[in-house]
């Protein structure tokens, strides 16, 4: 009696396990996707950060050319003021009579001269600069206007990628939540919880009395107990749960995805 029970729940640990180690090979899938789509993302979000720079330096250089025509606006003002004044001092002096107000007059013709020197100079130097300025932000609209083009075939190729996930992971997720409701609600939780903490494989076969999640040396003991697969047993090193290959994979325990080809095709 106490040995057909234990053949039962030998039976039912095994078959539980079977069916989360087809979920789990849908979730290592999955995970892969994921993984996939992020980086498709991450591609995406560097061309629109690429994008978004380019304009960004476009409104900085933008702000840059105008505030420069400004400066030279308010210098040419000031220019032609100083050259009024010139001319005044100019009339002034032809309507002297004196010597001395004539040379006072000299003096300050040659000061406002000075003045007007320096501002064409000055005014001089804004225009190269507004001409260098203008030149690089020609430059810089050209680059947006080819980093758009280019980008747009990558970028339909990573929206077509984006979508063919998507797709095959609602076609995994059918067939998982399928596997989902056959499988044992309490046996599924515990997967379920492992899996989230590990994002790995968390349902392991024994492979040479070693955990083959973490690598790690068992017992003789927790050996035995996971043959016997009378309830479930967890490594204690990492937590994952514990299965004895089929005995037909045993002399070619390691190969892990050999092991499960086989034990599909025994189960199907
Ligand atoms: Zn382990």
């Amino acid at each position: 009696m106490v040995k057909s029970q234990h053949a039962e729940a030998h039976k039912s640990i095994n078959d539980a396990l079977s069916l989360i180690l087809d979920i789990q090979e849908l979730d290592m899938q999955m995970i892969q996707l994921m993984r996939l789509k992020r980086e498709r993302k991450r591609e995406m979000e560097n061309i629109t950060a690429i994008k978004s720079d380019l304009s960004h330096q476009i409104k900085a250089k933008e702000g840059e050319v105008l505030e420069l025509k400004t400066l030279i606006k308010i210098g040419e003002e000031e220019l032609k003021e100083i050259q009024e004044k010139l001319k005044e001092l100019e009339n002034k002096q032809s309507s002297v009579k004196k010597v001395d107000e004539f040379n006072a007059l000299s003096h300050e013709m040659s000061q406002v001269d000075k003045q007007r020197a320096a501002k064409e100079q000055n005014l001089s130097d804004l225009m190269d600069k507004l001409s260098q300025e203008e030149e690089l932000l020609k430059n810089i609209k050209e680059s947006l206007v080819s980093t758009v083009e280019s980008s747009k075939v990558l970028e339909s190729e990573i929206m077509t990628r984006i979508q063919e996930i998507n797709k095959e992971g609602s076609l995994i997720k059918v067939k998982r939540d399928e596997l989902v409701a056959e499988a044992s609600p309490e046996v599924f939780s515990i997967y379920e919880r492992l899996l989230q903490n590990k994002k790995d494989r968390v349902v392991v076969p024994i492979e040479n009395r070693t955990c083959s999640g973490c690598h790690i040396q068992l017992t003789a003991q927790d050996e035995n107990l996971v043959r016997k697969a009378e309830r479930m047993i967890f490594c204690e090193h990492c937590s994952r749960i514990l299965y004895w290959p089929q005995a037909d994979d045993q002399d070619q325990a390691g190969a892990q995805g050999r092991g499960r080809r086989r034990r599909s095709r025994q189960t199907a």
